[in-house]
């Protein structure tokens, strides 16, 4: 039997102690004041220490409890927007009770729950930033980094949870105590066949955001998972917090990415939009089809990348086990715009394909990018597939792109554009490109961006000569390769080798190869990857 916590801490004292002793900045304590307040009952159980996590749909804390024990024990509190979806809220529950606490996944211990107001307490796992180690990590740490993450997909997957926002920030990794930690099912959904109940609610109305609390009611109540606690307040608290009068909402929360923040420390990523030749700007009505490879016309017309399924001349795979859809458009209507570079008014007017497109630019597969109305876990593998990436040529974010069609040039850049063309075709969409982008070797691309190969013997198109380190840059021109320094981490090639970069096996890049798959019906699963010749000396 675990220890339970004692709910006996009252004494502002302790959150006067804690707070001396971390230096809480004051926009915090203030934010700690309000969830003491919104939820009250959190202050005869916990003392709330600091902010450890705060993004678009949640703010995470790191608060102490003392168990019936006597020990003390960190957790982490999760506070959901109060505007999250209550089904939303209750699904990512599911998700963490019924899959979670075993496998790299993260449990949970407790929900708590005032009106509108949702915490999600789990164990506190002391992590590192991805930015902050992704260059420092050896190639056995990268094969125990990846092998764990593929554990913890085949664990959900066996449940037919599809995680949709796989990414490092997602993937809690404790270098020293090599402990990894799936988090945030924020945005899961789940398979045709999904063990998770409130999964097959979930749908694409049922986003982050909207919802009454009478619906959070039901929803969490009629699931039983949160034992809810009698609501207190504990006066002592609040005025010892200071806490502000009751304020109608929470403080804005503007999610602060710690991809972008990281963008000025080694390691540098490798694709700004920079890069990309073309613009962001989105002109109303194009369902955002500006061109990005495309120059020509760009006066007259707007220039087309990705067509979508509706064009009739493009079949489209109908899975076998979905009804036939009725297509979005009459044939009647049917334009000569297809496969070229313009978009006509009939397509203009074209309502826009729905498909989940959750997560993170850069991290989406293909199929996402392409807003293919069928996606599975393979998503989640494509997402593996760029943090081994990242992993392997110590660049992070790998691909960094604001928009899903600057992600998907940037991944024809690396994949090939013919090849991406041919992958989005079996899932009928048809992707118009102006010009071919080779499939580039994954090895020698990896190997050039951490420093291990010369540039000049690499030749790697135009795009990546905007990722290299100016310092790298000015050691080449004329230094000899032995003294090199990697670009992203600045090492030398000494350092490298002691990582054992220099002998990283094929069996890594055959792995990354299988799991940057551009389709996603042949791209490997979890359970498969786990068996691949790379983890031969690995427990599965
Ligand atoms: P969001 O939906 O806002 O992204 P997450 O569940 O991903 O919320 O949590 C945001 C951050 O909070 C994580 O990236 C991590 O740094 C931290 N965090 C979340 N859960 C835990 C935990 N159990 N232990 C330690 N840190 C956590
Ligand atoms: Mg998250
Ligand atoms: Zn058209």
């Amino acid at each position: 039997m675990e220890a339970a916590p004692t709910g006996q801490r009252s004494s502002h004292q302790s959150v006067e102690k804690g707070r001396s002793r971390h230096k809480i900045p004051r926009d915090v304590e203030t934010d700690i004041a309000y969830l003491y307040e919104v939820l009250p009952q959190l202050s005869r159980i916990f003392r709330i220490i600091d902010k450890i996590g705060e993004g678009t749909f949640s703010t995470v804390y790191l608060a102490e409890a003392q168990m019936t024990d006597g020990s003390r024990r960190m957790f982490a509190l999760k506070h959901l927007i109060p505007t999250s979806h209550p089904v939303r809220i209750a699904a990512e529950l599911q998700c963490l009770t019924v899959a979670g606490g075993t496998e790299n996944v993260m449990g949970v211990t407790y929900c708590f729950r005032k009106e509108h107001h949702v915490v999600i307490v789990m164990p506190y796992m002391e992590h590192q930033t991805f930015v902050d180690i992704v260059g420092s990590l050896s190639f056995e740490d990268v094969k125990h980094y990846i092998f764990h993450l593929l554990k913890a997909l085949r664990h959900i997957h066996k449940f037919g949870i599809i995680h949709r926002d796989i990414k490092p920030t997602n993937f809690l990794f404790n270098q020293q105590r090599r402990e990894y930690s799936l988090v945030d099912f924020g945005l899961a959904q789940g398979t045709p066949d999904t063990q998770i109940e409130l999964l097959k609610v979930v749908k694409a109305k049922a986003h982050k955001g909207g919802g009454s609390s009478k619906m959070v009611e039901e929803s969490l109540g009629k699931q039983k998972l949160v034992p809810l606690p009698p609501n207190t307040r504990n006066p002592a608290i609040l005025s010892s917090t200071k806490a502000p009068a009751k304020r109608p909402c929470p403080p804005s929360r503007i999610k602060h990415s710690k991809e972008l923040l990281g963008l000025d420390k080694a390691p540098r990523s490798v694709f700004g939009e920079k890069n990309i030749n073309g613009t962001n700007s989105h002109k109303p009505g194009t369902d955002k089809v500006e061109g990005l490879l495309l120059k020509t016309k760009r006066e007259e017309v707007i220039p087309r990348k990705i067509v979508s399924s509706k064009h009739r001349s493009v079949p489209v795979r109908t899975p076998l086990n979905q009804k036939p859809k009725a297509p979005a458009v009459s044939p009647m209507l049917t334009c000569n715009c297809f496969m070229t570079d313009r978009v006509c008014n009939i397509c203009l007017s074209r309502k826009q394909q729905v498909a989940p497109r959750a997560g993170t630019p850069g991290f989406r597969a293909p199929e996402v990018l392409t807003k293919c109305p069928n996606q599975g876990t393979a998503i989640d593998m494509w997402s593996a597939g760029v943090i081994l990436l990242s992993l392997l040529s110590g660049r992070y974010p790998f691909f960094k792109a604001s928009d899903d069609l600057i992600a998907l040039t940037q991944i024809m850049t690396i994949r090939g554009s013919r090849e991406t063309k041919e992958a989005a075709k079996t899932f009928g969409k048809s992707i118009v490109c102006s010009r071919e982008l080779p499939r580039l070797d994954l090895r020698i691309l990896c190997e050039t961006l951490r420093g291990l190969r010369s540039w000049d013997d690499a030749s790697l198109p135009a795009e990546f000569q905007a990722s290299r380190n100016p310092a790298e840059v000015k050691q080449d021109a004329g230094s000899p390769a032995r003294k090199r320094m990697s670009s992203g981490s600045l090492r030398s090639i000494a350092e490298l080798q002691e990582m054992g970069w220099d002998k990283a096996p094929d069996d890594v890049y055959d792995l990354l190869d299988k799991l940057l798959d551009l389709n996603p019906a042949t791209r490997i699963t979890a359970s498969m990857a786990l068996q691949h010749p790379l983890f031969k000396d690995m427990t599965v």
